[in-house]
């Protein structure tokens, strides 16, 4: 029986993933376990030390976590998952040929890095007179896909989601009952908890939420029975629980975003549903389009990543030096003053994960009152986050910024107040993440400057945004 290898990377799981059923030779085999031209699958993962080292320790953690429920999944159905760290150039041929793998089988990878890192390995296979099979996507529709009449890409989001919605995807593939694995050979490095893996956890620094497909279906259905009806009118509310929480699935591939439009459209159709249910189903269709958009922005213009698409202030209006580097300490450790800004980053800096309302205050903050670069901003992001993503955090970035596609315009600039006192209009969210105002009642807790005395521990004001604000627009006039 002909041998493949299934290179997990940014997916995660079993159920609805087509490469694994290509792998298996399963795809488009009609009958589960028909014998079809079934193959024997090794189940490989690679540590790829280029990529942990930008990944800071919660994302690492994570990562640790749900390969070890992958490969609990994978030894459920008889098989192991081989871990080994290097870079998949060496090693993906190394394992493959140590197997006697004729194809080496993924899901395509369309971020700048892992799309380079590919076309590499599949030229070294080639060498070796192997194959690499890519086979779907991250996404509903694979970035590219979807163009105007006249083939360019789109630049604005909302005719993207109506061509995006046009365009389609395919049903969720079954879960591959049957699987011949292979077992993991000698000398294909480490299990799931071997060395390799074990050094991921160090250092959690954060509390790391449960990890792994089974607990990705569990949060979906979970905001299925209560949350989507509500997701509409509580979604920008990060004192309730209004949200689905699940870009870090999404991120892992844990959960794949047409299993989700699917279960969406299932709802949809159903005339009996409430309205709040058809607003939350449409609603939340479309934040996944925002995720679409951007891959396919970051596909067509890979330099995004790292240069604004747009300038929008001359150099002279960013901070340098010492200056930004205090800024940034600042903002970072969430002591500038204002405590929705501060909320935020201390969420972030306990749970590697931001409500989106604030990653968009927050962020702006940054940019608009302290002056300080969105790539500087974006960089921590991407280190804290456990769901940080290229494509969605560089372009929200950008988008906050002013820089990107479709962008909110640079002279539209959050007010930390106002938008504290509209979002968390108790200040619940704000008391739960800023010990120090913790006994401050009320919405009072977004401006304790109104305080008799500021509460012990807390940090002045470190700015006035109403004057910064004005240094921003001013900044704007002179581009
Ligand atoms: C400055 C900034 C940085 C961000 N960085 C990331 C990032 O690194 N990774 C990431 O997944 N999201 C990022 N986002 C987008 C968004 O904030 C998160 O996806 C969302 O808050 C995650 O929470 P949720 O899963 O509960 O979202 P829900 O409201 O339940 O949304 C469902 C899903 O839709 C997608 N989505 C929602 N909003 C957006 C958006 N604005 N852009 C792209 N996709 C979206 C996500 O996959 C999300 O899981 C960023 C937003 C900002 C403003």
């Amino acid at each position: 029986m002909a041998r493949t290898v299934m290179w997990f990377r940014r997916d995660l799981r079993l159920a609805d993933n087509p490469a694994l059923l290509a792998a298996a030779g399963r795809l488009g085999t009609r009958e589960p376990g028909a014998p079809g031209d079934q193959r024997e699958v090794l189940a490989l993962y690679v540590l790829d030390p280029h990529l942990l080292s930008r990944a800071g320790a919660p994302r690492r953690a994570y990562l640790h976590e749900s390969l070890r429920a992958l490969a609990e999944a994978i030894e459920d159905a008889g098989g192991r998952l081989a871990v080994v760290t290097g870079d998949p150039v060496v090693e993906v041929p190394r394992v493959a040929n140590r197997v006697g793998a004729e194809e080496v089988h993924v899901a395509a990878d369309f971020a700048p890095y892992g799309a380079a890192r590919d076309d590499a390995v599949e030229q070294a296979l080639t060498a070796q007179d192997r194959r690499l099979v890519r086979t779907g996507s991250p996404y509903a529709v694979a970035p590219g896909r979807v163009r105007k009449g006249d083939g360019e890409p789109y630049r604005v989001f909302t005719p993207f989601r109506a061509a995006w919605l046009d365009h389609g995807w395919r049903a969720p593939v079954p879960a591959p009952d049957g699987v011949r694995w292979l077992e993991k050979p000698r000398g294909a490095g480490g299990a799931a908890d071997g060395e390799g893996t074990r050094a991921l956890a160090a250092r959690p620094d954060v509390d790391v939420p449960e990890a792994g497909e089974g607990a990705a279906r569990a949060l979906w259905e979970e905001f299925l029975d209560d949350g989507l009806d509500r997701y509409q009118q509580d979604r920008d509310r990060p004192d309730l629980a209004g949200t689905s929480r699940l870009s870090i699935a999404l991120r892992w591939g844990e959960i794949h975003p047409r299993t989700l439009l699917a279960d969406l459209t299932r709802l949809g159709q159903d005339g009996r549903r409430s309205s709040g249910m058809h607003d939350g189903v449409a609603s939340f269709r479309s934040e996944l389009a925002w995720r679409e958009f951007f891959a396919d922005a970051l596909w067509h213009t890979p330099t995004s990543a790292r240069t604004s698409l747009h300038a929008v202030v001359p150099e002279d209006a960013w901070v340098d030096g010492v200056d930004e580097d205090a800024a940034l300490e600042a903002w970072a450790a969430g002591r500038t003053g204002y405590p929705f800004v501060d909320a935020g980053m201390r969420q972030l800096a306990a749970a590697g994960w931001m409500h989106g309302r604030v990653r968009m205050v927050t962020a702006s903050f940054l940019v608009k009152d302290l002056h300080v670069r969105w790539q500087r901003g974006a960089r921590h992001f991407m280190r804290h986050l456990l769901d940080g993503d290229l494509a969605s955090n560089q372009h929200n970035w950008q988008w906050v910024a002013g820089t990107g596609l479709d962008a909110a315009p640079y002279f539209r600039i959050f007010n930390p107040v106002t938008q504290g006192t509209k979002f968390d209009p108790h200040g619940d969210y704000v008391r739960r993440w800023v010990p120090e105002l913790r006994d401050v009642p009320g919405a009072v807790v977004h401006e304790p400057w109104r305080l008799r005395e500021t509460p012990a521990g807390y940090p002045e004001r470190m700015l006035d945004h109403a004057v910064e604000r004005k240094v921003a627009l001013d900044a704007y006039g002179r581009r």
